[in-house]
């Protein structure tokens, strides 16, 4: 249920606008965790196109790798779209 919804998800984020896109994250109210955004370090060539796609800013290149802020994200899943590396994943918790 949990990664189906995070496929639609990702189709709805290719087809809205990006300033939209975010104020509807925003706008999401908190709640109970069941994911977790995790990043593959082995992966991660820290390369920062993920910290301009986080709505919330969440993220964080620090030492070459990047870290999440687990406690405000959304997990909405838009990092993962534009990773070259595919090394970001959202796993169950
Ligand atoms: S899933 Fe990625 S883009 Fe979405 S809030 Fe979390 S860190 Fe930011
Ligand atoms: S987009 Fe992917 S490779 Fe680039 S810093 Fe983020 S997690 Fe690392």
């Amino acid at each position: 249920m949990g990664l189906f919804q995070n496929v639609i998800s990702l189709v709805e984020l290719v087809r809205t606008p990006e300033h939209k896109l975010k104020q509807q994250i925003r706008a999401v109210p908190p709640r109970p965790r069941v994911m977790r955004l995790e990043v593959d370090a082995q992966r991660c060539s820290g390369c920062g196109s993920c910290i301009e796609m986080c709505p919330v800013d969440s993220i964080a290149v620090r030492e070459g790798t990047a870290e999440v802020d687990h406690d405000s994200c959304a997990l909405c899943g838009a990092c993962m779209s534009v990773c070259p590396d595919e090394a970001l994943a959202l796993l169950e918790e």
